[in-house]
C-alpha cells in the first residue's frame, strides 16, 4: 500500500489490533519516506454472488436504487429510502456470512419495505417472490390485511 501523503510505494505496520467488536483490524503504519502515520482498516468485504455465479462486493446503494425503482408514484422520501438500506445492510451483516446469495439480499429488503409503503411492498415481493398470477397476490394482499387487523384490533 502506498503512502497517502507522499504517494511512496511502501509503509511500515508498527501497530495491529482488532476492533472492540472484532470485526475489524486496525493497523497504524507509517512511511518510511516522509516520516508521517496512517491507518488503514481490514474487514471481511460482503460478497453478492448472483444466479449467474458471479460475485460482486455488497452495496447498499443498489438496494436503495431497486427500493427507490419499486416505489415510483408512490410518496416515499429519500430519508426513509436511506433507513431502509441501511436496515438491510445491518441485518445482512448481523448474519456474519462472508458471502450471501443475491436473492437472500431481496428477502431482507421485503420486512422493511412493508412496513414503508404496502404498495412497492407488493411490486417487489411478486419479483422476488416470483408470483406467478393474481392468486399469488390476492393471497399476499389477504395477508397484509389480516396482519394489519391483528395489530389493531
Ligand atoms: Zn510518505
Amino acid at each position: 500500500m502506498h503512502c497517502p501523503f507522499c504517494r511512496h510505494p511502501d509503509t511500515r505496520v508498527i501497530d495491529s489490533r482488532s476492533t472492540e467488536d472484532g470485526a475489524a483490524i486496525r493497523r497504524r503504519r507509517t512511511c518510511p519516506e516522509c516520516g508521517r502515520r496512517f491507518t488503514t482498516q481490514e474487514t471481511v468485504l460482503l460478497m453478492v454472488s448472483k444466479r449467474s455465479g458471479v460475485t460482486e462486493p455488497f452495496s447498499r446503494d443498489k438496494v436503495i436504487a431497486g427500493v427507490r425503482r419499486a416505489c415510483q408514484g408512490r410518496p416515499v422520501g429519500e430519508d426513509p429510502l436511506a433507513q431502509l438500506g441501511q436496515r438491510v445492510e445491518e441485518s445482512i451483516r448481523a448474519t456474519g456470512a462472508a458471502e450471501i446469495p443475491s436473492n437472500e439480499v431481496g428477502l431482507a429488503i421485503l420486512g422493511p419495505l412493508r412496513e414503508l409503503d404496502e404498495v412497492a411492498y407488493l411490486r417487489f415481493a411478486s419479483v422476488y417472490r416470483s408470483f406467478e398470477s393474481l392468486d399469488d397476490f390476492e393471497a399476499e394482499i389477504k395477508q397484509l390485511k389480516s396482519d394489519k387487523g391483528g395489530s389493531r384490533p
